[in-house]
């Protein structure tokens, strides 16, 4: 029984959105430019707003992966910096958390 596994289970479950979604992204990103050059500008835009999100979504999936990681050693929950207990409630508005509040500023 692991103690962590509500936060596993939610973790694993952003972890397959996230990639779902990224995917979908990267393919949007892949697509070909437009011939015409209006429309290319748009595209251009556009292509940097996705750049955007697939820049975000990739932290995130490498810091769920990192947390998921430390849940599987054992080590989730404790500071990564100084060793110690990470506060819960912290953990719960920031499940990814690898240091404690002190460590993070
Ligand atoms: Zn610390």
């Amino acid at each position: 029984m692991n103690e962590h596994e509500e936060i596993e289970k939610a973790l694993k479950a952003r972890l397959s959105e996230l990639r779902t979604h990224r995917a979908k992204v990267g393919r949007e990103l892949h697509k070909l430019l437009p011939a015409d050059s209006e429309d290319q500008a748009i595209e251009l835009e556009n292509q940097e707003a996705l750049e955007a999100i697939d820049k975000t979504e990739t932290t995130e999936i490498l810091q769920i992966e990192a947390a998921l990681k430390r849940i599987s050693e054992g080590t989730y929950g404790t500071c990564a910096k100084c060793g110690e207990p990470i506060d819960p409630r912290r953990l719960k508005a920031l499940p990814t958390a690898a240091t404690c509040i002190s460590c993070s500023t």
